[in-house]
């Protein structure tokens, strides 16, 4: 359809990187050094707001690769060849320990924080040590458990090899942490594991944003996730919106969080800060 080739067509120019077998391994390895040196990776922040008041309540935590030669590689790039190369689980778990020590950061700069999300790919929740890893990377920062959300995607929630992961994400809203349904919409979206799993959030993939208000099936789409969102008791957050058209769309049909350009788009920690609010200095 003419939507499918839409998304294709506003992504960026891929340098083959999916074809290409020994440039995929020189991309690896460049990778694999850059994560062991403990360089070229950053950790950027993309803020999101409560969508009434435009009021800050969390960020996405997104990888960038400032490759030497290449510039900037989109993680739209890397991630996928990453997971299939066995580095996923370590990249991931660095992603982790940038975003609890940036939150660490920020309180001892005497700012608020707020809850920051980072994406978990399959192979971060098959290779089982996930949730230990969490739970200590929190203590070692001191940061509460409540200010980490997990955005999985559902082909990650529905993975055979993960198992039965509800007790698990389930232990891991006892400790605080927060789950979120990553790009929801567009994977295998089987209602019915909205059922049984355990979950905080859903967010609403950018390809049902784009095209609203004026897209029929799209503005379908949305008003009734919104309206089972609510029956269920999930918060819902917007990605990808960039109008102010978007914007009120979803305000009337009771979406209250939005992530998207309109707002910002991911930036770098120093740059992000900016929006955080000093703690009240009250002493006793
Ligand atoms: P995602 O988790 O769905 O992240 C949202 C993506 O949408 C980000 O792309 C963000 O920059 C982009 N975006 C946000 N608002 C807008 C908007 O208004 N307009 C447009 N056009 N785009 C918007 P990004 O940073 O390129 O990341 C792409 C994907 O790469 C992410 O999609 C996620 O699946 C993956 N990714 C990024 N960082 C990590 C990571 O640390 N771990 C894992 N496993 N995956 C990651
Ligand atoms: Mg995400
Ligand atoms: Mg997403
Ligand atoms: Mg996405």
């Amino acid at each position: 359809s003419a939507k499918r080739h839409g998304r294709n067509h506003d992504r960026r120019f891929r340098p083959s990187l999916e074809v290409e077998g020994d440039r995929q391994l020189a991309i690896i390895n460049d990778l694999r050094q850059a994560l062991a040196q403990n360089e070229q990776l950053e950790v950027y922040y993309q803020t999101q707001h409560r969508l009434d008041d435009g009021e800050l309540i969390g960020m996405e935590a997104l990888l960038r690769w400032h490759h030497p030669q290449e510039g900037m590689i989109p993680p739209g790039d890397f991630i996928p060849l990453a997971e299939r190369h066995g580095l996923m689980p370590a990249l991931g778990a660095w992603v982790i320990d940038q975003a609890v020590a940036q939150l660490a950061n920020w309180r001892a700069q005497g700012l608020v924080v707020v809850p920051v999300w980072v994406n978990i790919s399959a192979l971060q929740l098959i290779q089982g040590d996930l949730e230990s890893r969490l739970i200590s990377t929190l203590g070692q920062y001191r940061v509460a458990p409540h200010y980490l959300g997990l955005e999985l995607t559902e082909s990650v929630l529905l993975d055979e090899r993960a198992g039965d992961i509800s007790p698990r994400l389930e232990a891991l809203r006892r400790e605080g942490l927060q789950i979120a349904i990553d790009d929801f919409g567009t994977g295998y979206s089987s209602m019915a594991y909205l059922k049984r799993l355990p979950i905080d959030k859903l967010k609403l993939d950018r390809e049902f944003i784009r095209a609203l208000p004026h897209d029929h099936a799209d503005a379908a789409i949305t008003s009734a996730v919104l309206a089972m969102a609510q029956g269920l008791n999930l918060d819902v957050i917007a990605e990808g919106v960039e109008t102010e058209a978007q914007r009120s769309f979803l305000m009337a049909r009771g979406c209250r969080h939005v992530q998207g350009f309109l707002y910002a788009r991911p930036q770098p920690a120093g740059t992000v800060a900016q929006r955080l609010k000093p703690a009240s200095t009250t002493y006793a």
